[in-house]
Protein backbone atom coordinates (compact mmCIF):
# COMPACT_ATOMS: atom_id res chain seq x y z
CA UNK A 1 0.00 0.00 0.00
CA UNK A 2 2.30 2.80 -1.85
CA UNK A 3 0.56 6.27 -0.76
CA UNK A 4 1.71 9.69 -1.37
CA UNK A 5 4.22 10.92 1.07
CA UNK A 6 4.95 14.70 1.29
CA UNK A 7 8.51 13.33 3.13
CA UNK A 8 9.08 11.12 -0.11
CA UNK A 9 12.35 11.93 -2.20
CA UNK A 10 10.22 11.13 -5.46
CA UNK A 11 9.01 13.61 -7.19
CA UNK A 12 4.84 13.90 -6.14
CA UNK A 13 3.69 15.04 -9.63
CA UNK A 14 4.60 16.21 -13.25
CA UNK A 15 3.21 19.77 -11.59
CA UNK A 16 5.90 19.75 -8.97
CA UNK A 17 8.91 19.12 -11.02
CA UNK A 18 7.90 21.57 -13.25
CA UNK A 19 7.70 23.93 -10.36
CA UNK A 20 10.74 22.55 -8.73
CA UNK A 21 12.56 22.93 -11.95
CA UNK A 22 12.81 26.63 -11.78
CA UNK A 23 14.79 25.95 -8.41
CA UNK A 24 17.46 23.45 -9.58
CA UNK A 25 20.66 25.08 -9.81
CA UNK A 26 22.38 25.31 -13.61
CA UNK A 27 26.06 25.64 -12.74
CA UNK A 28 28.32 23.15 -10.61
CA UNK A 29 29.32 26.60 -7.93
CA UNK A 30 25.60 26.93 -6.92
CA UNK A 31 24.82 23.28 -6.17
CA UNK A 32 25.13 23.11 -2.83
CA UNK A 33 27.23 20.55 -0.60
CA UNK A 34 28.72 18.21 -1.92
CA UNK A 35 31.82 19.76 -2.15
CA UNK A 36 34.32 16.60 -2.63
CA UNK A 37 32.22 15.15 -5.35
CA UNK A 38 31.58 18.55 -6.92
CA UNK A 39 35.43 19.23 -6.55
CA UNK A 40 36.32 16.20 -8.48
CA UNK A 41 33.37 16.87 -10.92
CA UNK A 42 34.51 19.99 -11.82
CA UNK A 43 38.44 18.51 -12.45
CA UNK A 44 37.05 15.83 -14.96
CA UNK A 45 34.70 18.47 -16.65
CA UNK A 46 38.18 20.90 -17.17
CA UNK A 47 40.07 18.21 -18.58
CA UNK A 48 37.45 16.66 -20.55
CA UNK A 49 36.86 20.36 -22.03
CA UNK A 50 40.81 21.12 -22.17
CA UNK A 51 41.03 17.46 -24.27
CA UNK A 52 37.86 18.57 -26.34
CA UNK A 53 36.88 15.33 -25.54
CA UNK A 54 33.06 14.12 -23.88
CA UNK A 55 33.37 13.80 -20.25
CA UNK A 56 33.88 9.87 -19.11
CA UNK A 57 30.40 8.03 -18.70
CA UNK A 58 29.24 8.49 -14.57
CA UNK A 59 26.74 6.83 -12.63
CA UNK A 60 25.53 8.99 -9.63
CA UNK A 61 23.63 6.79 -6.92
CA UNK A 62 21.89 7.50 -3.91
CA UNK A 63 18.06 7.97 -2.18
CA UNK A 64 15.92 10.03 -4.78
CA UNK A 65 15.82 13.78 -4.05
CA UNK A 66 19.50 14.08 -3.72
CA UNK A 67 20.12 15.90 -7.50
CA UNK A 68 21.11 13.24 -9.57
CA UNK A 69 18.86 14.31 -11.95
CA UNK A 70 20.26 18.00 -11.37
CA UNK A 71 23.80 17.07 -11.81
CA UNK A 72 23.44 15.32 -15.03
CA UNK A 73 21.79 18.76 -16.26
CA UNK A 74 25.17 20.73 -14.43
CA UNK A 75 27.29 18.36 -16.50
CA UNK A 76 25.85 19.47 -19.71
CA UNK A 77 25.88 22.95 -19.25
CA UNK A 78 28.89 22.90 -18.27
CA UNK A 79 30.21 20.98 -21.05
CA UNK A 80 28.24 22.87 -23.22
CA UNK A 81 26.75 19.78 -24.54
CA UNK A 82 22.46 19.26 -25.58
CA UNK A 83 21.36 16.97 -22.70
CA UNK A 84 18.87 14.21 -23.72
CA UNK A 85 16.98 12.27 -21.21
CA UNK A 86 15.58 8.94 -21.21
CA UNK A 87 14.42 6.43 -18.41
CA UNK A 88 15.32 2.58 -17.79
CA UNK A 89 11.64 1.26 -16.89
CA UNK A 90 10.45 2.75 -20.61
CA UNK A 91 13.25 1.01 -22.51
CA UNK A 92 12.22 -2.05 -22.68
CA UNK A 93 14.50 -3.43 -25.77
CA UNK A 94 16.86 -2.34 -27.72
CA UNK A 95 14.89 -0.92 -30.26
CA UNK A 96 13.80 1.47 -28.01
CA UNK A 97 17.54 3.15 -27.51
CA UNK A 98 18.51 2.83 -31.01
CA UNK A 99 16.70 5.84 -32.09
CA UNK A 100 18.05 7.54 -28.88
CA UNK A 101 21.59 6.87 -29.57
CA UNK A 102 21.67 7.19 -33.16
CA UNK A 103 20.26 10.74 -32.73
CA UNK A 104 22.79 11.83 -30.04
CA UNK A 105 25.32 14.21 -32.12
CA UNK A 106 29.26 14.34 -31.29
CA UNK A 107 29.75 15.31 -27.27
CA UNK A 108 25.75 15.01 -26.06
CA UNK A 109 24.79 13.80 -22.12
CA UNK A 110 22.59 11.42 -22.21
CA UNK A 111 21.03 10.88 -19.15
CA UNK A 112 19.42 7.62 -18.06
CA UNK A 113 17.42 7.66 -14.71
CA UNK A 114 16.84 4.25 -12.84
CA UNK A 115 19.03 2.45 -14.86
CA UNK A 116 19.18 -0.36 -12.59
CA UNK A 117 16.06 -1.15 -14.40
CA UNK A 118 16.99 -1.28 -18.14
CA UNK A 119 16.76 -5.20 -18.86
CA UNK A 120 19.65 -7.50 -19.38
CA UNK A 121 19.36 -7.49 -23.32
CA UNK A 122 19.34 -3.51 -23.53
CA UNK A 123 22.33 -3.55 -21.07
CA UNK A 124 24.19 -5.88 -23.74
CA UNK A 125 23.73 -3.81 -26.03
CA UNK A 126 24.65 -0.79 -25.00
CA UNK A 127 27.89 -1.61 -24.02
CA UNK A 128 29.72 -1.04 -27.35
CA UNK A 129 28.08 2.18 -27.42
CA UNK A 130 29.43 2.92 -24.23
CA UNK A 131 32.94 1.14 -25.14
CA UNK A 132 33.53 1.98 -28.70
CA UNK A 133 30.69 4.41 -29.43
CA UNK A 134 28.74 1.94 -31.93
CA UNK A 135 25.76 -0.29 -31.82
CA UNK A 136 25.65 -3.85 -33.77
CA UNK A 137 22.10 -4.28 -34.34
CA UNK A 138 20.01 -7.20 -35.30
CA UNK A 139 17.51 -7.38 -38.21
CA UNK A 140 15.57 -10.35 -39.37
CA UNK A 141 15.60 -13.33 -37.80
CA UNK A 142 16.99 -17.27 -38.37
CA UNK A 143 18.80 -17.75 -41.44
CA UNK A 144 18.17 -14.47 -42.49
CA UNK A 145 19.67 -13.03 -39.73
CA UNK A 146 22.32 -9.87 -40.40
CA UNK A 147 23.92 -7.99 -37.76
CA UNK A 148 24.50 -4.39 -39.28
CA UNK A 149 26.79 -2.12 -37.43
CA UNK A 150 26.48 1.28 -36.48
CA UNK A 151 28.86 4.10 -35.83
CA UNK A 152 27.95 6.81 -32.71
CA UNK A 153 28.83 10.20 -32.11
CA UNK A 154 30.89 9.94 -28.88
CA UNK A 155 28.70 10.76 -26.01
CA UNK A 156 28.82 11.23 -22.28
CA UNK A 157 26.11 8.59 -20.67
CA UNK A 158 24.73 9.62 -17.69
CA UNK A 159 23.17 6.78 -15.47
CA UNK A 160 21.41 7.48 -12.07
CA UNK A 161 20.30 5.05 -9.73
CA UNK A 162 18.97 4.46 -6.05
CA UNK A 163 19.95 0.66 -5.95
CA UNK A 164 23.77 0.42 -6.69
CA UNK A 165 23.38 -3.47 -5.54
CA UNK A 166 21.43 -3.89 -8.45
CA UNK A 167 23.52 -2.66 -10.79
CA UNK A 168 24.76 -5.78 -12.71
CA UNK A 169 28.67 -5.27 -12.51
CA UNK A 170 29.34 -5.76 -16.06
CA UNK A 171 27.56 -2.04 -16.77
CA UNK A 172 29.28 -0.76 -13.62
CA UNK A 173 32.57 -1.35 -14.81
CA UNK A 174 31.76 0.99 -17.52
CA UNK A 175 31.30 3.51 -15.86
CA UNK A 176 34.70 5.87 -15.50
CA UNK A 177 33.20 7.96 -12.82
CA UNK A 178 31.08 6.95 -9.81
CA UNK A 179 29.70 9.29 -7.18
CA UNK A 180 27.65 8.36 -4.16
CA UNK A 181 25.04 11.06 -2.72
CA UNK A 182 24.22 10.60 0.84
CA UNK A 183 21.98 12.74 2.68
CA UNK A 184 22.54 16.88 3.34
CA UNK A 185 23.46 18.02 6.68
CA UNK A 186 20.64 20.18 8.38
CA UNK A 187 23.41 23.24 7.39
CA UNK A 188 23.54 22.24 3.37
CA UNK A 189 19.79 22.04 3.31
CA UNK A 190 19.54 25.83 4.93
CA UNK A 191 21.66 26.95 2.29
CA UNK A 192 19.08 25.64 0.03
CA UNK A 193 15.64 25.98 1.64
CA UNK A 194 17.73 30.26 1.68
CA UNK A 195 18.36 29.97 -1.89
CA UNK A 196 15.11 28.75 -2.88
CA UNK A 197 13.17 30.98 -0.68
CA UNK A 198 14.88 34.26 -2.51
CA UNK A 199 14.07 32.80 -5.76
CA UNK A 200 10.70 32.23 -5.04
CA UNK A 201 11.44 36.16 -3.44
CA UNK A 202 9.42 34.62 -0.13
CA UNK A 203 10.75 36.68 3.08
CA UNK A 204 12.02 34.44 6.00
CA UNK A 205 13.57 34.58 9.03
CA UNK A 206 16.67 33.36 9.42
CA UNK A 207 15.70 30.62 12.12
CA UNK A 208 12.65 29.77 9.70
CA UNK A 209 15.33 28.33 7.26
CA UNK A 210 17.13 26.33 10.00
CA UNK A 211 13.64 24.68 11.43
CA UNK A 212 12.62 23.65 8.07
CA UNK A 213 16.22 22.43 6.99
CA UNK A 214 16.06 20.21 10.45
CA UNK A 215 12.56 18.71 8.91
CA UNK A 216 13.58 17.92 5.50
CA UNK A 217 15.31 14.78 5.54
CA UNK A 218 18.68 15.22 4.53
CA UNK A 219 17.19 15.77 1.26
CA UNK A 220 16.72 18.85 -0.87
CA UNK A 221 13.42 17.75 -2.86
CA UNK A 222 11.25 17.53 0.90
CA UNK A 223 13.12 21.24 1.51
CA UNK A 224 11.48 22.95 -1.61
CA UNK A 225 8.60 20.94 -1.57
CA UNK A 226 8.15 21.80 2.60
CA UNK A 227 9.33 25.65 1.57
CA UNK A 228 6.14 25.70 -0.71
CA UNK A 229 3.35 24.10 1.00
CA UNK A 230 4.85 26.58 4.55
CA UNK A 231 4.21 29.62 1.66
CA UNK A 232 1.21 28.39 1.02
CA UNK A 233 0.06 28.56 4.96
CA UNK A 234 2.01 31.74 5.52
CA UNK A 235 0.04 33.50 2.56
CA UNK A 236 -3.17 32.26 3.91
CA UNK A 237 -2.93 32.30 7.44
CA UNK A 238 -1.02 34.67 8.37
CA UNK A 239 1.36 37.53 6.57
CA UNK A 240 3.14 35.89 4.03
CA UNK A 241 6.56 35.91 5.65
CA UNK A 242 8.42 32.81 6.76
CA UNK A 243 8.64 32.46 10.29
CA UNK A 244 9.68 30.30 12.88
CA UNK A 245 6.27 29.79 14.20
CA UNK A 246 4.46 29.65 11.08
CA UNK A 247 7.27 26.32 10.13
CA UNK A 248 5.87 24.77 13.03
CA UNK A 249 2.43 25.30 12.70
CA UNK A 250 2.39 24.50 9.04
CA UNK A 251 4.16 20.98 8.88
CA UNK A 252 2.21 20.27 12.18
CA UNK A 253 -0.51 20.38 9.88
CA UNK A 254 0.96 18.17 7.63
CA UNK A 255 1.69 15.41 10.56
CA UNK A 256 5.57 16.29 10.51
CA UNK A 257 7.32 16.46 13.73
CA UNK A 258 10.73 18.63 14.66
CA UNK A 259 12.64 15.24 13.61
CA UNK A 260 11.26 15.57 9.58
CA UNK A 261 9.11 12.07 10.54
CA UNK A 262 5.79 11.78 9.29
CA UNK A 263 2.91 9.30 10.48
CA UNK A 264 4.07 6.21 8.55
CA UNK A 265 7.66 6.73 10.46
CA UNK A 266 6.23 7.14 13.63
CA UNK A 267 4.06 4.33 13.13
CA UNK A 268 6.82 1.96 12.48
CA UNK A 269 8.83 3.20 15.18
CA UNK A 270 6.03 2.79 17.22
CA UNK A 271 5.42 -0.61 15.80
CA UNK A 272 8.85 -2.16 16.45
CA UNK A 273 8.55 -0.49 20.48
CA UNK A 274 5.56 -1.81 21.27
CA UNK A 275 4.62 -4.66 19.28
CA UNK A 276 7.85 -6.49 19.35
CA UNK A 277 9.57 -4.92 22.22
CA UNK A 278 12.19 -2.29 20.44
CA UNK A 279 13.07 -5.69 18.18
CA UNK A 280 15.20 -7.19 17.06
CA UNK A 281 12.62 -7.95 14.12
CA UNK A 282 12.80 -8.58 10.70
CA UNK A 283 11.26 -6.31 8.12
CA UNK A 284 8.62 -8.72 6.96
CA UNK A 285 7.05 -8.94 10.03
CA UNK A 286 7.28 -5.48 10.72
CA UNK A 287 5.50 -4.73 6.90
CA UNK A 288 3.00 -7.43 8.03
CA UNK A 289 2.18 -6.11 10.98
CA UNK A 290 1.67 -2.22 9.39
CA UNK A 291 -0.17 -3.55 6.50
CA UNK A 292 2.96 -2.06 4.16
CA UNK A 293 5.02 -3.15 1.16
CA UNK A 294 8.18 -4.61 2.33
CA UNK A 295 9.83 -2.25 -0.31
CA UNK A 296 7.86 0.68 0.78
CA UNK A 297 9.99 0.16 4.62
CA UNK A 298 12.99 -0.60 3.48
CA UNK A 299 13.48 2.28 0.28
CA UNK A 300 11.36 4.76 1.91
CA UNK A 301 10.61 4.75 5.55
CA UNK A 302 14.27 2.96 6.75
CA UNK A 303 17.18 4.95 5.57
CA UNK A 304 16.50 8.11 6.66
CA UNK A 305 15.49 6.55 10.21
CA UNK A 306 18.61 4.70 9.96
CA UNK A 307 20.30 7.62 9.00
CA UNK A 308 18.99 9.83 11.90
CA UNK A 309 20.22 6.87 14.48
CA UNK A 310 16.84 6.33 15.26
CA UNK A 311 16.71 2.50 14.14
CA UNK A 312 19.54 0.57 13.71
CA UNK A 313 20.27 -2.75 11.50
CA UNK A 314 21.39 -6.20 13.35
CA UNK A 315 22.60 -9.36 12.31
CA UNK A 316 19.09 -10.40 13.98
CA UNK A 317 17.19 -8.00 12.39
CA UNK A 318 15.74 -4.18 13.02
CA UNK A 319 15.91 -2.71 16.46
CA UNK A 320 14.79 0.96 17.84
CA UNK A 321 17.11 2.78 19.56
CA UNK A 322 17.75 4.75 22.43
CA UNK A 323 17.15 8.07 20.80
CA UNK A 324 14.63 6.42 18.63
CA UNK A 325 12.78 5.33 21.85
CA UNK A 326 13.09 9.17 23.04
CA UNK A 327 11.95 10.26 20.39
CA UNK A 328 8.36 8.60 20.56
CA UNK A 329 8.54 8.74 24.74
CA UNK A 330 9.13 12.54 24.91
CA UNK A 331 6.70 13.47 22.26
CA UNK A 332 3.79 12.73 23.17
CA UNK A 333 2.53 14.71 20.45
CA UNK A 334 4.11 11.75 18.22
CA UNK A 335 1.98 8.88 19.78
CA UNK A 336 -1.05 7.78 18.52
CA UNK A 337 -3.86 10.24 20.04
CA UNK A 338 -5.92 7.19 19.95
CA UNK A 339 -3.78 5.09 22.10
CA UNK A 340 -3.93 2.28 19.31
CA UNK A 341 -1.31 -0.30 19.03
CA UNK A 342 -1.29 -1.80 15.38
CA UNK A 343 -2.17 -5.52 15.94
CA UNK A 344 0.66 -7.76 14.40
CA UNK A 345 -1.37 -10.55 12.53
CA UNK A 346 -1.43 -13.51 14.20
CA UNK A 347 1.53 -15.51 11.79
CA UNK A 348 3.94 -12.68 12.75
CA UNK A 349 3.18 -11.96 16.32
CA UNK A 350 3.53 -16.14 17.28
CA UNK A 351 7.01 -16.10 15.32
CA UNK A 352 9.14 -12.61 14.95
CA UNK A 353 10.95 -13.03 11.67
CA UNK A 354 14.40 -12.57 13.12
CA UNK A 355 17.53 -11.94 10.74
CA UNK A 356 16.64 -12.95 7.69
CA UNK A 357 17.01 -9.87 6.32
CA UNK A 358 18.75 -7.66 8.63
CA UNK A 359 22.06 -7.41 7.27
CA UNK A 360 20.83 -6.17 4.52
P1 LIG B 1 17.19 13.08 -7.89
O1 LIG B 1 17.44 13.04 -9.38
O2 LIG B 1 18.34 12.59 -7.08
O3 LIG B 1 15.88 12.42 -7.50
P2 LIG B 1 16.93 15.94 -8.32
O4 LIG B 1 18.22 16.23 -8.99
O5 LIG B 1 15.72 15.89 -9.22
O6 LIG B 1 17.02 14.61 -7.45
O7 LIG B 1 16.75 17.04 -7.16
C1 LIG B 1 15.49 17.35 -6.60
C2 LIG B 1 15.37 18.84 -6.39
O8 LIG B 1 16.22 19.22 -5.33
C3 LIG B 1 15.78 19.66 -7.61
O9 LIG B 1 14.67 20.27 -8.20
C4 LIG B 1 16.74 20.71 -7.10
O10 LIG B 1 16.11 21.96 -7.14
C5 LIG B 1 16.99 20.39 -5.66
N1 LIG B 1 18.40 20.07 -5.37
C6 LIG B 1 18.98 18.84 -5.37
N2 LIG B 1 20.27 18.91 -5.01
C7 LIG B 1 20.52 20.21 -4.77
C8 LIG B 1 21.71 20.92 -4.35
N3 LIG B 1 22.85 20.28 -4.06
N4 LIG B 1 21.63 22.26 -4.24
C9 LIG B 1 20.45 22.91 -4.48
N5 LIG B 1 19.30 22.29 -4.86
C10 LIG B 1 19.33 20.97 -5.01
Amino acid sequence: MTRERIVMGEPLSVEEEVAHSALRPRRLSEFVGHRPLVEKLRISIDAALQRGEPIDHIIFYGPPGLGKTTLAHIVAHEMRAPLVTASGPAITRPADLMGVLTNLEDGSVLFLDEIHRLPVTVEEFLFPAMEDFQVDFIIDKGPFAKKINIPLQPFTLIGATTRAGLLSAPLRERFGILHHLDFYPPEDLEQIVRRSASLLEFPFEPEAAGLLAIRSRGTPRVANRLLRRVRDYAEVKVDGRLTAGTVIEALKLEGIDEAGLDELDRRFLRTLLKVYRGGPVGVEALAATLNEETDTLSDLVEPFLLKSELLIRTPQGRRITESGRRHLEQNPANQDPSGRIPAAPPSSQGSLTLGSDGAN
